[in-house]
């Protein structure tokens, strides 16, 4: 029998990601491919993320810097066991023109100062900070790298892609860090819309009102025509879109919401 050969190569894909190590995303359920362990993970945000902060400014304004470490604790809290391993850290940097928020693998957050004008309060800023958060835990990163990875074994055009050091940039481009530090690639549509969906409810647990999501972004997209914004529109789902998707998971995070948010009045 003769086998087309993207056949072979989805065979032997799926038989790897067989061998390969599985993770089941919190909230969703869903189990994703993933070969990396989070102490890896971990050791690699922390890395880049301390080269991010030697190159942007960072805000020291203390309301608004304030704001973002309460926000960013509380959440923090209530989704340790989805990812123990976590060292969380949040960091306001001093950019007004750029309205766009960053998670790197293993807990750090970076936060653009420009979203502040349209996260006006602390309900709307968990938003985002949520959504980013659910990135880290539901561990998109690892999942887009371990898919590259696959792809590239199978196709027999990388040997020995986990090996050492000298991989580094694969690495690194396929985790969505660029040559220019703090400009990310786009996670996909579907990744997306899972941080949205973990984010909301993660932000309900932390007693903050989710409705607020809906709010945030219509707001986005209101403004979405000035440039610094159409540069985060260009890598997410149509706000829209996600407005609509977010209505319908609105009943259950109320009801989160209404039963966790006693703990924060
Ligand atoms: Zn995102």
């Amino acid at each position: 029998m003769k086998i087309i050969p993207e056949l072979r190569i989805w065979f032997l894909w799926g038989c790897l990601a067989i061998l390969a190590g599985c993770y089941t995303v919190p909230e969703t359920g869903r189990t994703a491919i993933n070969l990396f362990g989070t102490g890896h993970e971990v050791s690699l945000g922390v890395s880049e993320f301390s080269k991010i902060k030697r190159q942007s400014p960072i805000s020291n304004d203390p309301v608004m810097v304030g704001r973002l470490q309460r926000v960013g604790w509380r959440i923090s809290q209530v989704v340790g066991g989805d990812l123990p391993e976590a060292e969380w850290e949040f960091v306001l940097f001093d950019e007004p023109d750029l309205v766009n928020a960053f998670a790197l693998p293993g807990g750090k957050v970076g936060v653009y100062s420009g979203i502040m004008e349209v996260a006006e309060t602390e309900d709307e800023l968990a938003t985002i900070v949520a959504h980013e958060i659910a990135h880290v835990t539901a561990r998109h990163g690892s999942e887009r790298l371990s898919h590259g990875v696959l792809t590239t074994m199978a196709g027999n055009m990388l040997e020995g892609a986990l090996a050492g050091d000298r991989n580094r940039d694969t690495y690194l481009a396929a985790y969505g860090l660029g040559a220019t530090y703090g400009i990310m690639l786009p996670f996909s549509r579907s990744h997306e819309l899972e941080a949205d969906r973990i984010g909301l409810i993660y932000a309900a647990k932390a007693g903050y009102d989710p409705r607020a999501a809906l709010d945030f972004w219509m707001k986005m997209h209101l403004i979405k025509d000035r440039e610094e914004v159409s540069a985060f529109f260009s890598t997410h789902p149509s706000d829209l879109d996600r407005i609509d998707k977010l209505e319908a998971l609105m009943p259950r995070a109320l009801e989160i919401y209404e039963q966790n948010r006693i703990r924060y009045e």
